[in-house]
């Protein structure tokens, strides 16, 4: 399962090697790790969600706690310090998980109606803050495009691909492979970032020299579905 405070996932961990230890121990002496805090205390601490009783019909949408702190905060290094050491100040009051562009339509409107705030969340690979909620006075639903992940239309004449917003690297070119094709955009997010976040953040990668830079629509080269 995915880590819930950095990167990759559970199963795998990569320890400082000894070398590592001794070269920063010659620079600033010894040191010990800090205790992270566990992900329980941290969902026994979010508090109860402001959204009301009403919600968008048909549209996955969840409260749990446990969702909500694993959509709290991005991949910075703060971020990452916040997460391991349980300050976290805010948490979104919801996560919903649209299917279609027009679920996403659904929310945009049930937002505009209640005066809720709604960020959107791709791999949540974000280094700059973008999707940590902010206490404005408003709730606030984070939302996952993880369901939008599927190649919806390719012409091979132009070789232009629409994918779901929320279609990950691996995704991505997995699809596309399936017809001899790359996308030939490979930041070192690849894993967990999506289409959505890419176009959002105009994202580079390193074969950006080859293949050019994400540019949003209408620029030539694959779109993303809105
Ligand atoms: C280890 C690591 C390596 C990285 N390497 C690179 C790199 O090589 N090149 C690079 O450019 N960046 C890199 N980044 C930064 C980050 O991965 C990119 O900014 C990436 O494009 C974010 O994609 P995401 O899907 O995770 O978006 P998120 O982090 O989920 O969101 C980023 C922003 O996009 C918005 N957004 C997401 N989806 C949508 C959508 N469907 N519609 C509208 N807005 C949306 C969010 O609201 C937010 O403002 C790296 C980050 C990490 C942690």
């Amino acid at each position: 399962m995915r880590r819930w405070n950095g990167w990759g996932d559970d199963s795998f961990s990569l320890g400082l090697p000894r070398t590592g230890e001794d070269f920063l121990a010659a620079r600033i002496g010894h040191s010990s790790a800090l205790q992270d805090v566990t992900l329980a205390s941290v969902c026994a601490k979010v508090p109860q969600s402001r959204l009301g009783q009403g919600r968008p019909a048909g549209i996955e949408l969840t409260t749990d706690a446990e969702t909500r702190v694993r959509h709290a905060r991005g991949q910075s290094l703060p971020d990452w310090l916040a997460m391991r050491s349980g300050q976290i100040d805010c948490f979104p009051d919801a996560v919903a998980f649209p299917r279609s562009s027009s679920e996403v339509r659904e929310l945009l409107a049930f937002a505009s109606a209640n005066s809720l705030h709604l960020i959107p969340y791709g791999g949540g690979t974000s280094v700059a803050g973008h999707i940590n909620p902010l206490d404005l006075g408003h709730p606030v639903i984070t939302v996952s495009m993880v369901a939008m992940n599927r190649l919806l239309d390719l012409d091979p004449a132009s070789q232009v691909a629409t994918f779901g917003a929320g279609t990950t690297g691996p995704q991505v070119e997995s699809q596309l492979r399936a017809h001899g094709l790359t996308l030939g955009h490979f930041p070192q997010s690849f894993e967990l970032s999506t289409i959505g976040g890419w176009v959002a953040s105009r994202s580079s990668g390193q074969q950006s020299l080859r293949y050019g830079r994400t540019s949003p629509p209408p620029a030539p080269g694959p779109t993303c579905a809105s």
